[in-house]
């Protein structure tokens, strides 16, 4: 295909995969069109971990100062039992992080760093963002790309399908595409730093860390947001499906579990749990030669044990631009080439959260080898385990890791 200009690039949806991508394609000289179907973007969803492979996007595109008035650098990953809170393992981040990998690992809340990212798109003239603007679908007829709204059509070079776990473009795509239930469901709190709750975190060292306490019937992750004024709580049990109804009595069994653990004092302080059914989407196409790719949750939704899924979202985005923009004459070669790349990335991504949840859920010798083995591991090494997903440069599509720390 061969294009003398750079043409519009259409995007379904605003939210941390669809903004990522606006940026790195208009900062790359297209012209983009965000169709979002919320009415505002509002106070969607809680606390991100967003580890340096994603930073390092941010920061290229802009976004990191005005995220930093909110977001918090913690100093470590600790590892603590949840049946009496000892150390396990812990995981240097801070300055050592920094040096390492060569950006922060930041804990955020997600409608700040949607507005962060926000904030830029607003900055870009070669960004339009239509709100209230439900896609319904994708047109590829007569070889030219489209994008299908309630009012009609409009062509662009390339559409791309950012609309999360419940995409309605991916089906097209990928008609045997499938969206299941994981089996686990989330159980989520945002606490003030001087509430009851805040209180027993900030007492068992935690400020400045992000802390995964794990128990074989669950595992809580709890990390500062919002400069620090907030507590970020995400807790994983396994659940059947749960509808609506359902949630008042899945988030007691919750509160319960945690209150036949050392966490009791937190159990009784969190006023309220939101549950989230953890969702995964399975596709074998991401892709369609005459131009449309799906990116973040709508290609690949995955269980949150890695905290990932924003971090593929962007890391997507902006390799998706970069495919494009190296290959100018030929859109189909650009996304394959993308897809195998992304594919390849993604699966390992996703093994690592299937591994987290196994160790962080053991019970009984299991759990017993893992806490010696954690033990005795030295914090370099626990850094050096993740340099292929914190150190990964999608600019370079390469990785780069800066130092390696003494422990
Ligand atoms: C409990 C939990 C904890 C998590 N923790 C982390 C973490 O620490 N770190 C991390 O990296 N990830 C984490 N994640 C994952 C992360 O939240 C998601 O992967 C990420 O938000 C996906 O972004 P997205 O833009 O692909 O999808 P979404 O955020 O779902 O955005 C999709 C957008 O598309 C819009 N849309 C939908 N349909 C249409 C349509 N027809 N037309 C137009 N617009 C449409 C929606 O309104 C929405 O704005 C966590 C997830 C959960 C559930």
């Amino acid at each position: 295909m061969t294009r003398a200009a750079p043409t519009t690039v259409l995007i379904a949806g605003a939210g941390i995969a669809g903004l990522t991508a606006a940026l790195a394609f208009a900062q790359r000289g297209f012209s983009v069109a965000v169709f979002e179907r919320a009415a505002s973007l509002e106070e969607a969803g809680a606390g991100l971990q967003l580890s340096p492979n994603a930073t390092r996007i941010l920061d290229r595109l802009g976004v990191l100062p005005a995220l930093a008035a909110t977001a918090v650098a913690p100093s470590r990953v600790v590892l603590r039992r949840g049946s009496d809170l000892r150390e396990i393992g812990r995981v240097p981040l801070g300055e050592a992080g920094l040096r390492r990998w060569g950006a922060p690992y930041l804990t955020a809340h997600r409608a700040d760093l949607q507005q962060a990212l926000l904030g830029q798109v607003h900055k870009h003239p070669g960004i339009a963002l239509g709100l209230a603007t439900p896609v319904t679908g994708l047109d590829l007829s007569g070889g030219k790309a489209a994008m299908v709204m309630d009012d009609g059509k409009r062509d662009g070079l390339l559409i791309v399908g950012a609309d999360g776990v419940w995409s309605p473009l991916r089906h097209q795509v990928d008609p045997a595409a499938s969206r299941a239930f994981s089996g686990h469901a989330a159980f989520r709190s945002t606490v003030t730093a001087d509430s009851r709750a805040g209180q027993f975190l900030a007492g068992a060292g935690e400020r400045g860390s992000v802390t995964a306490f794990l128990h074989p019937a669950f595992h809580l992750v709890a990390y500062p947001v919002r400069a620090g004024d907030s507590f970020n709580l995400a807790g994983f049990m396994a659940s059947r499906e749960p509808s609506t109804g359902d949630h008042d009595g899945l988030a007691g069994r919750f509160a319960d579990a945690l209150a036949r653990t050392a966490l009791r004092p937190l159990a009784q302080a969190v006023p309220a749990w939101s549950v989230w059914p953890l969702h995964t989407v399975s596709s074998s196409r991401w892709t369609l030669p005459e131009g449309a790719a799906l990116i973040g949750d709508a290609a690949h939704a995955m269980t949150p044990f890695a905290a990932q899924g924003a971090a593929m979202a962007i890391e997507d985005a902006e390799r998706l631009a970069a495919a494009v923009v190296a290959r100018p004459d030929d859109l189909a070669a650009a996304l394959a080439a993308w897809e195998d790349e992304r594919r390849a990335r993604v699966r390992r991504v996703a093994r690592r959260g299937a591994l987290n949840r196994l160790a962080w859920h053991a019970a009984g010798p299991v759990a017993l080898a893992r806490d010696l083995l954690l033990t005795l591991r030295r914090q370099e090494s626990f850094a050096a385990d993740l340099d292929w997903l914190y150190g990964y440069d999608a600019e370079a599509g390469s990785m780069r890791v800066h130092a390696s720390e003494p422990s």
